[in-house]
């Protein structure tokens, strides 16, 4: 059975009457109507009962027959607005719907409530076939079943609370009260039939939360437009498949309420940012679907992708927390020889997937060659959810050298996966899919417990070099609970002091999800362990990042280091970079270092260290082992 749609009925009805708690206070009222009579049942139902004048009421309505059984009409009725007129103003004085002689319905009483502050504008999405029904708890079951049985509707009603219930929710669907009783019984019975319908219809082609259409309406809308493509092909429509970058982080560490808040809000974001005639749709989770439809003139689809991203650059605030978010975008244009439109919507996936695989907060439009990425992405995936236990994953060291000497000062851990079948899967390509199943947790564990093991056994070896080990941490790992304890412990299982430690975090994981990253690391500074920005510049934040948190190195990104020509990619951005780092007083890493030119340029420019083909390769740990031997045999 479906389950009854409540939370929407809550959300609807709110809207409709401006009053924020409303669940408690609708409740609390029907239950103190139900105490005072003794009912065993009372509905509340919300709908639009004013016609064309824009005042939205609610209606609270009991079973007429047992209220004469009870006392007389006018003293309920004076009873009910005491109870109700501390919350509400009361605009009906309360009114009676007939007896409807053939078809022995049982008759309820309504009470038109308006909010106590009329509310100055129309609420914004009304549809007029949403009638809300508020059923006390223990009898949400009984109505949903009645309400979706199939068939017509005959004689057989099951009980009278039941009926009373129907007698309220057909006399709104059919949506003119005041009629209700005027209509033959055949034309009441096809309308709750249809009504009905059309509720559940709402229900099954929305989605609850935002409010948006879902993926079955989307899947309907995108056929339409499909054969409309096909008939008249110099229309042009595209779709675009979003998905939120690293939500599972937001939504792990602020909770599903504040997961919720923040869908809702981008939403909202994403349909004021689209044309009229776009489509947008909420497919699943933190995906959205939009159905961009042919303008006259000009089509762009690129210009409605970058609309979006400017949309949610601003941060949502929630709880005093400012969180950001990006999306990934993927692009597929509705052909007229798209075959089905789960081709078009997979395409789209796809290319969503390959912007993501872009480093994220971009969009990409599909190709066919992203298909083989794709196939390969669920074979991976496949695999890598069982490489942890079958240990398929180990740890490679490379060396961070002194500049001046080529000395090894440290070691950055890096994670690899050797699989029988597959081979050797470079991290770039599994991190994300490791990220998005939430596996990167364990594996990250792993990783710390690996190079925290082996920075032991080396300072042990060489206590010397005074060696320190830089281990790369994503946001997820960051903002995972635990995060800051199972460091400490890691550090003390293995005799290391906090500082032997540097964790590198890329720019983003900063910056996002707002401040929520912000306690994690504050935890985790206070560890006392070192921390290291990476991939230093090709963020956003850089700047504004320095002032707010004390980090004790910068990495700069290999792209500034790179070039074809094997010189220093780029000096002047180097030279700020090296300069930042000594107005701040921390240290500095040059990434990517493959030749003797680039080695030097960065000497002169003042960067202390550095890492790189040029250098070291990343090596297994036996191999870098040998090499810390060597290293103190030299020294000594
Ligand atoms: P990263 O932190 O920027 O790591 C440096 C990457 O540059 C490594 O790639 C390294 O092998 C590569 N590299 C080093 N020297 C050179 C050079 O001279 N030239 C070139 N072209 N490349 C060089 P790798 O190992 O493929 O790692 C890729 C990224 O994956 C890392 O980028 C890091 O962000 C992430 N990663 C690696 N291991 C882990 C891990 O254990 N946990 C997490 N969360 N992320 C990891
Ligand atoms: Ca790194
Ligand atoms: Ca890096």
């Amino acid at each position: 059975m479906r389950e009854f749609p409540f939370e929407r009925i809550l959300a609807i009805t709110r809207d409709i009457l401006r009053v924020a708690d409303l669940e408690p206070a609708l409740e609390s009222i029907a239950h103190a109507v139900a105490d005072l009579y003794a009912f065993k049942y009372v509905t509340i139902v919300a709908a639009d009962v004013s016609g064309g004048d824009m005042v939205r009421r609610v209606m609270l309505g009991w079973p007429e027959d047992v209220v004469r059984e009870r006392k007389g009409e006018r003293i309920v009725r004076k009873d009910i607005l005491a109870i109700l007129e501390p919350q509400f103003e009361v605009v009906e004085n309360g009114f009676f719907i007939p007896a409807e002689d053939e078809l022995d319905w049982k008759k309820s009483i309504y009470a038109g409530l308006a909010p106590r502050e009329a509310p100055r504008e129309a609420p914004g999405r009304w549809h007029e076939r949403d009638v809300l029904v508020f059923v006390l708890p223990d009898h949400r079951g009984e109505m949903l079943a009645y309400i979706s049985a199939d068939g017509p509707i005959d004689g057989n009603i099951p009980s009278h609370d039941i009926l009373a219930s129907m007698q309220l929710f057909m006399n709104l669907t059919g949506l003119a009260v005041a009629n209700a009783h005027a209509r033959a019984a055949e034309i009441q019975r096809r309308e709750l039939l249809e009504a009905s319908q059309a509720i559940l219809r709402h229900e099954a082609t929305h989605d609850a939360l935002t409010g948006l259409p879902n993926r079955t309406l989307f899947a309907e809308r995108l056929a339409t437009t499909l054969a409309h493509v096909r008939d008249t092909p110099t229309q042009r429509h595209a779709v675009l498949f979003v998905d939120l970058d690293e939500f599972k982080a937001i939504n792990d560490s602020l909770g599903h309420v504040a997961g919720d808040h923040i869908l809702k809000a981008i939403a909202k974001r994403m349909s004021a940012t689209v044309g009229p005639s776009d489509f947008v749709a909420r497919l699943g989770g933190d995906e959205f679907g939009i159905i961009v439809d042919h303008r006259s003139g000009e089509f762009d689809v690129s210009q409605v992708a970058r609309d979006i991203h400017a949309a949610l650059v601003a941060p949502i605030e929630i709880d005093g927390l400012s969180v950001y978010n990006t999306a990934s975008i993927g692009i597929a244009m509705i052909e007229p020889n798209a075959g089905a439109i789960e081709n078009v919507l997979r395409n789209a996936d796809t290319a969503m997937y390959y912007a993501k695989s872009l480093g994220r907060a971009r969009h990409e439009f599909f190709d066919e060659k992203m298909h083989e990425k794709a196939r390969r992405r669920l074979t991976l995936m496949n695999h890598l959810r069982i490489a942890l236990d079958r240990k398929e994953f180990f740890v490679v060291y490379q060396p961070i050298v002194a500049l001046s000497d080529a000395r090894i000062v440290g070691f950055e851990a890096l994670v690899r996966w050797r699989n029988p079948a597959l081979g050797d899967i470079g991290p770039s390509e599994f991190l994300l899919l490791a990220e998005e199943t939430g596996l990167i947790v364990p594996i990250g564990r792993f990783v710390l417990g690996e190079s925290c093991g082996m920075l032991a056994q080396m300072r042990r070896r060489a206590p010397a070099l005074d060696l320190r080990m830089h281990v790369n941490l994503s946001v997820q790992e960051i903002l995972e609970p635990g995060i800051a304890a199972h460091v400490h412990e890691n550090l003390a299982r293995h005799d290391l002091a906090a500082r032997d430690l540097s964790i590198e975090l890329t720019e983003s994981a900063i910056m996002r999800p707002g401040t929520a990253s912000e306690l994690a690391i504050e935890r985790l500074r206070a560890t006392g362990v070192r921390m290291c920005i990476d991939d230093f510049g090709t963020g956003y934040s850089s700047l504004r990042y320095l002032h707010q948190f004390p980090v004790d190195a910068l990495k700069i990104d290999r792209s500034f280091v790179f070039s074809e020509s094997g010189e220093l990619g780029s000096v002047p951005i180097v030279q700020m970079i090296v300069q930042l780092t000594k107005i701040y007083g921390i240290s500095v890493v040059a990434e990517g270092v493959e030749t003797a030119q680039q080695a030097r340029a960065l000497q002169e420019l003042g960067c202390a260290y550095a890492q790189g083909y040029y250098f070291h390769r990343p090596l297994d740990a036996r191999t870098a082992f040998a090499l810390i031997a060597d290293e103190t045999q030299i020294a000594v």
